[in-house]
């Protein structure tokens, strides 16, 4: 996930703000007028660890429960679009192909160890070094919802933020926690940040915002004769901009990505 990110300190004091009245000025983007104003850094922290259901392994790795709330919330996502892509499948337009899109990190990966790792404080530097010598767990349920659609039919699509040096990291970190279908690189959309023909904003300079990225290569997808049933992703700038028949938004306390 290379790119500019509100961190957490931001970000979530922002989403905790809004949960009470008194703060609810700062999501404007006022600053706070009082400390009270402001969540405590340390309580959000343990908040989200509490969310994850951390659990720390004896070399001091820190996971994410199956048991948590925060895999019970995926679960119910899942579960409803579990319903609505087996009806999707049976009404796929004649002539086309059905499709899903998945986003990577904190979509179909969950960036939780890496995040507890570096105490939240994203860098592309350790965020590279985790991506090409760990794997990161799958986020809770998602490869038996890619499998499944793949396996009736649904052609599976990555889009992700990562740059191309992460390709092979990619690949071999999806195939490890259980995701069957092939993320070969017509499967396997990364930003290269490069001019590209379908995406008009990224030449003769790369303006792409991560919408216009990602909406783009969806539309380049459909344009391949697919129809996008449904758009998997954590942050809003995966879902936005069309060319997807439903979006299904997985939760993410730990940043914001606009
Ligand atoms: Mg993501």
């Amino acid at each position: 996930m290379p790119r500019t990110r509100i961190r957490l300190l931001t970000a979530t004091a922002v989403a905790a703000a809004t949960l009470c009245a008194v703060g609810a000025a700062n999501a404007t983007g006022s600053a706070p007028r009082s400390d009270r104003e402001i969540p405590n850094l340390t309580d959000v922290v343990n908040e989200i660890k509490a969310y994850y259901g951390d659990t720390v392994d004896a070399s001091g790795e820190h996971y994410a429960s199956a048991s948590s709330n925060y895999a019970k919330q995926v679960a119910g996502i899942e579960a409803k679009a579990g319903a609505y892509l087996r009806e999707a499948v049976r009404h796929t337009r004649p002539g086309r192909k059905p499709a899903i899109v998945l986003d990577v990190d904190d979509t179909s990966l969950l960036t939780y160890n890496y995040e507890l790792e570096v105490g939240f404080v994203y860098s592309p530097a350790s965020n590279d070094a985790y991506i090409q010598n760990k794997n990161m767990a799958a986020v809770f349920g998602m490869p038996a919802v890619a499998n499944w659609a793949a396996d009736h039919g649904v052609t599976v699509f990555w889009i992700t933020g990562r740059p191309e040096t992460q390709r092979a990291a990619t690949v071999r970190n999806l195939g490890a926690v259980g995701y069957t279908s092939s993320a070969d690189p017509s499967h396997l959309y990364l930003n290269t940040k490069e001019p590209t023909a379908y995406l008009p904003c990224s030449a003769p300079t790369y303006t792409c915002t991560t919408t216009d990225y990602k909406s783009g290569t969806r539309k380049h997808i459909e344009s391949l004769g697919y129809d996008i049933a449904a758009d998997f992703g954590d942050q809003y700038s995966d879902l936005n901009g069309g060319y997807a028949g439903r979006t299904f938004k997985l939760p993410n306390p730990m940043y914001y990505l606009p």
